[in-house]
């Protein structure tokens, strides 16, 4: 039975029947039912139509070599047929995940060279904080186990993820929340900058609001910060270049971890593997997913810096922590090939030296001097628009669903994004060219024309 016997009204009656998805109004689902994408090449996403829609989220941050790689598919089915699965448990493991986790020790930055995986974000963020908890207990300070973050953060939908997230909506008090996470304000100059402050200074200042909290809580309860370098699906807000540094110094000053949340980030989204690279922060920990296979499989990575796995190492004994599918034979063998594609085809250089100045110069450009546009912002192949009513003084429109509606606007007209309340953010696959920057424009720029 394959889904080409199906029409798209029968998969969608049975959708509905049957299949509870993730982030969804199911009762708006009912109605015009879910977009069903059936396949997809290279940039393009196809529906059950034949519609071509240019992929503006790759996937859902994921799938930055792009789509209908054979050579995925190949590493895949032949580790599938040499061993499909066994488990990294009880001192053994397979041989695909140690040489992944050589490679990125090799790609990661300097002082960061080990790896605990995992198949999802959330996983690989429940495994950090239960880690850094951890280390302090080792290391003699046990008190240290409050974690900070901020408001806008996304983490993953585990209890610990949600916890640690900061966006409104996760509610993660409704569903019991792990103790000791403490959020503060995000670096979200567009919003929260005052009249007349530099964007230097609103940096430092956002910065400052996790030195207070370490503060108010005293640094001898502090574990760690957790932060994603640039906020993603609270919206792509990109911090300030004050911002970091000022982070760094403050963590050290207190003797306060560092968590580096790259699973939207990593493997060449800003231009580097790792935005880590791209802000100069020196990570304790690089939670990673997503891009590390592109995609093609789930896969999560933790990485982890020399000062937490040297302690774990040394004093730890047994760490009580695992998932069934951490260093899956096939998903580490996709991932290496999927990195031996990056590499190979200096997607990560193209976007620095590129198509990322090129698609920052697009969008401000093109759909920045839009009536309905107050902001655009981007870094590598990561960017977002900020829809109101009046630049001038950044009114929204009321009812804050204008996101959705040019969302709406932008897929009908062939561009895929995605909306955050009134903010648009795109996270193209690593593959685009010029030609695709253009394309993502216009399409675009005919979806805000057709809003007015
Ligand atoms: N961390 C960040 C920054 C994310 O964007 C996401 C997912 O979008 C996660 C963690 C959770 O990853 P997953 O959905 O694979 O559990």
């Amino acid at each position: 039975m394959t889904y080409q016997n199906f029409s798209r009204a029968q998969l969608q009656a049975i959708d509905s029947a049957h299949h509870l998805h993730p982030f969804t109004d199911h009762k708006e689902l009912r109605g015009a039912g879910a977009r069903m994408i059936t396949r997809a090449e290279g940039p393009f996403i196809y529906d059950s139509e034949g519609t071509q829609i240019l992929d503006g989220m790759a996937g859902l941050w994921c799938v930055n070599v792009g789509y209908g790689r054979e050579e995925l598919a190949k590493a895949a089915y032949d580790q599938m047929k040499e061993l499909p699965f066994y488990n990294s448990f009880f001192r053994c493991t397979t041989p695909t995940p140690v040489l992944l986790a050589a490679k990125l020790a090799e790609l990661a930055p300097a002082n960061v060279n080990q790896v605990f995986y995992g198949s999802s974000g959330s996983e690989a963020n429940d495994t950090a904080l239960r880690l850094v908890r951890h280390y302090w207990a080792l290391e003699g300070k046990p008190t240290k186990r409050i974690v900070i973050s901020r408001k806008s953060a996304y983490h993953g939908s585990s209890i610990a993820g949600a916890s640690l997230g900061g966006m409104d909506g996760m509610h993660s008090q409704l569903y019991g929340a792990v103790p000791d996470i403490v959020h503060v304000m995000p670096p979200y100059s567009f919003e929260l900058a005052l009249p007349g402050e530099s964007d230097h200074d609103f940096g430092l200042r956002a910065a400052r609001a996790v030195e207070q909290a370490i503060l108010d809580a005293g640094a001898e309860n502090v574990a760690a910060f957790i932060g994603e370098p640039i906020l993603g699906a609270g919206g792509v807000k990109i911090p300030p270049a004050s911002y970091w540094p000022e982070i760094q110094r403050i963590c050290d000053k207190y003797d306060v971890l560092l968590m580096i949340d790259e699973v939207i980030t990593g493997y060449g989204r800003t231009g580097a593997w790792f935005a880590s690279e791209t802000y100069g922060i020196k990570a304790d920990t690089i939670t990673t997913a997503k891009a590390l296979t592109s995609g093609y499989q789930p896969l999560s990575a933790l990485l982890v810096g020399d000062r937490i796995a040297s302690t774990l190492v040394d004093k730890g004994g047994e760490f009580y922590h695992g998932y069934t599918y951490s260093g899956h034979p096939v998903a580490c063998a996709v991932a290496l090939k999927n990195l031996e594609i990056i590499d190979r085809e200096g997607l990560i250089d193209r976007v620095k030296n590129d198509t990322g100045p090129y698609f920052a110069a697009a969008l401000a450009e093109r759909i920045g001097t839009h009536d309905l546009i107050g902001e655009t912002r981007a870094i590598g192949l990561m960017g977002a628009i900020e829809i109101v009513k009046d630049r001038g003084t950044r009114e929204r429109f009321a009812g804050g669903a204008s996101g959705d509606k040019i969302r709406d606007l932008s897929i009908a007209n062939g561009f895929m994004v995605r909306s955050v309340g009134d903010t648009i953010i795109m996270a193209p696959p690593l593959i685009w060219t010029r030609e695709h920057v253009d394309m993502a424009c216009d399409r675009l720029a005919k979806a805000l024309d057709s809003a007015e």
